[in-house]
């Protein structure tokens, strides 16, 4: 995604981030998927909170320390 994406709160679904049904999309530079058909579980560069029916995104995680904490499980609700 890029930086003058607009975060939703609220998709025009009625849903917001804390749907049990949200898309956690991992995103990974095309380093990051070589590393993966190697084996290795990359580092994401993002992880955006998406509505699977819409596609609104509600939330983009960018920090590395966070990344570094998703990198081998989704963010809970509450973490989102
Ligand atoms: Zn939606």
């Amino acid at each position: 995604m890029t930086a003058d994406t607009t975060f939703v709160t609220r998709c025009r679904d009625g849903y917001d981030k804390t749907h049990p049904g949200m898309r956690v999309q991992y995103n990974y530079s095309s380093w990051g998927y070589l590393w993966m058909l190697m084996g290795y579980t990359a580092l994401p560069y993002s992880i955006d909170i998406v509505c699977p029916k819409c596609g609104a995104v509600f939330n983009s995680i960018t920090d590395r320390e966070s990344l570094e904490k998703f990198r081998f499980r989704e963010p809970n609700i509450d973490e989102r």
